[in-house]
């Protein structure tokens, strides 16, 4: 069975602690691969080679780093098809899906070629007679990223390219579950011309988690995954003094105003709560229709339309919607959590549970569910399900819905479907959750603008990609710098006073 290990100084190695994870595919339910699960000590000796890697590379002038980002752009266009069938392998998601994946953390390499701007600084000439004042951006030294299962080549682009081309050195800890892409991209980079030891890729748990944090020589930790996971990196990482920034867990809604075309609405929740098996941060998980009439008329469209939701492989094409989720603890998690709405008493009215597909019996494939009346009081409705299960919780009134977007733990996104400027208006400006879509279901920020949710959706104050990035993984110095009156002046024969 193959074997992957890590990427340490520019080439693929064994690791050595004998630990190994196992790798499934989804569509089958197979251990495709095992996973080496790096020790404490293999993380630390990657560490120590990285900075002493990363001054030489920090030295370098920023569009000659800029330059490794554009030629890493042209590679992922070209290795586009192999990196989408070898992540829809590992992952199950869609091609069409794996794609998106490589092209939204593209764009944020993109983003980067234009760091030599980013990275300009400030000056202010003649801050006082004959004083020039003047902040540079100076790279931290070596920064470590952690990353989720759900985007095995977005997040990790999100994380490396900003804090490569600011000068850093890197240490990437991709998820276990799918660690073929992340590896991928490191040959890629140093292809584009990216100095040995500068990027090194660890796979592991959480033993090479805890060494990351507790390791003194790396300054900075960008996370992304489930929420208690990011508490926890985000409080042992400062308390040993690093930066740190930790995005978590998930539960959006959506509010479908009284006025909205629910053809749209319908179909805008479909795509946005069954697209990846709901296994986005971003996915719509609860679905808020504003009056009585509104989530009859919403019910009425949705029933159809997740009823006739192909969930299949990705080897299936373009034809799938979408496919399994990552593992069966995840699959098994998802059952419970539905079993759990029953009990409380939520209306399944797309029941899901018997799904199961001819010639896949072993892959971790979930059918779609729809719950109607779902209340506050139930765990469905609190916890991340992370699955192919959208709630409708039915409110009476704008105020109402408006309330329960701003109460909910999470505050990563949200969205109001309407035809009412102001209506729309009001939402986004008052609405506490940090990315906002006004008949847009899924709205993740572009390149130059910021990712980032709120409330226990975040630990840590900058946001992601955009120009937060390059504030994240640089320090700022500020120089204030005097020159006397000198030569200039010519020759004085006067003892010089002050006046
Ligand atoms: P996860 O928290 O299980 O794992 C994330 C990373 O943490 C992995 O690299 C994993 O190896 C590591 N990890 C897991 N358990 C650990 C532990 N006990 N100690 C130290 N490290 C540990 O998350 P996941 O299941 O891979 O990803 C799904 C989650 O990520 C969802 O909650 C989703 O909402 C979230 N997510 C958030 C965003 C965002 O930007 N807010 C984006 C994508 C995914």
């Amino acid at each position: 069975m193959e074997e992957l290990g890590h990427w340490i100084n520019g080439r693929r190695v064994a690791g050595t602690s004998g630990r190994f994870a196992d790798i499934w595919n989804p569509a089958t339910g197979e251990v495709q691969a095992k996973v080496a699960l790096a020790s404490g000590g293999e993380l630390d000796a990657a560490v120590a080679d990285a900075a002493a890697a990363q001054p030489a590379w920090a030295a370098m002038n920023p569009q000659r780093r800029a330059r490794v980002m554009m030629a890493f752009v042209q590679l992922l266009h070209r290795d586009m098809d192999t990196l989408a069938k070898t992540l829809s392998r590992e992952h199950g998601k869609t091609l069409p899906d794996a794609k998106g994946d490589v092209q939204r953390g593209l764009e944020v390499v993109e983003f980067c070629i234009g760091a030599p701007h980013h990275l300009k600084g400030e000056f202010t000439n003649s801050a006082g007679p004959g004083i020039d004042m003047y902040s540079m951006r100076q790279p931290l030294g070596v920064a470590a990223g952690i990353t989720p299962f759900n985007f095995p080549a977005m997040i990790p682009m999100w994380k490396m390219a900003p804090a490569l081309v600011c000068g850093n050195a890197f240490i990437l800890k991709p998820s276990e579950r799918d660690p073929s892409v992340p590896l991928m991209l490191a040959e890629l980079l140093q292809e584009a011309g990216l100095p040995d030891g500068v990027l090194q890729v660890l796979n592991g748990d959480k033993e090479s988690v805890d060494a990351i944090l507790d390791n003194p020589v790396i300054q900075g930790v960008g996370f992304v995954g489930s929420t208690p996971i990011a508490q926890y990196i985000y409080e042992r990482g400062c308390a040993s003094g690093k930066r740190v920034q930790c995005f978590g867990g998930a539960k959006n809604h959506m509010i479908i105003m009284p006025d909205a075309d629910m053809d749209q609405a319908a179909d805008a929740l479909v795509g946005a709560g069954y697209g990846a098996a709901g296994e986005r941060c971003m996915a719509i998980s609860v679905a808020v229709p504003v009056g009585g009439e509104t989530a009859d008329r919403l019910i009425e469209k949705l029933v159809p339309r997740v009823e006739a939701l192909k969930v299949g492989p990705y080897t299936s094409g373009e034809d799938v919607d979408y496919g399994p989720v990552i593992t069966p603890m995840a699959r098994d998690s998802i059952h419970r959590l539905v079993q759990s709405g029953l009990d409380a008493g939520a209306e399944l009215v797309v029941d899901g549970r018997d799904f199961s597909l001819q010639g896949y019996e072993g892959g971790f494939f979930v059918g779609p569910h729809l719950f109607d009346h779902v209340t506050p009081d139930m765990e469905i409705y609190q916890k991340e399900i992370f699955g192919p299960v959208l709630s409708v919780v039915r409110a009476g009134t704008y105020e109402e819905a408006l309330k329960l977007a701003m109460d909910h733990a999470y505050g990563n996104g949200t969205a109001i479907f309407t035809r009412d400027g102001d209506a729309a208006r009001d939402f986004a400006d008052r609405v506490n959750v940090g990315m906002v879509g006004i008949n847009v279901p899924i709205p993740v920020p572009l390149a130059y603008h910021t990712f980032g949710g709120w409330k226990k959706s975040v630990f840590g104050d900058l946001n992601q990609h955009g120009a937060d990035a390059f504030r994240f993984y640089t320090r700022t110095k500020t120089v204030t710098a005097r020159w006397p009156s000198g030569i200039k002046e010519g020759r004085a024969f006067t003892i010089p006073v002050m006046q």
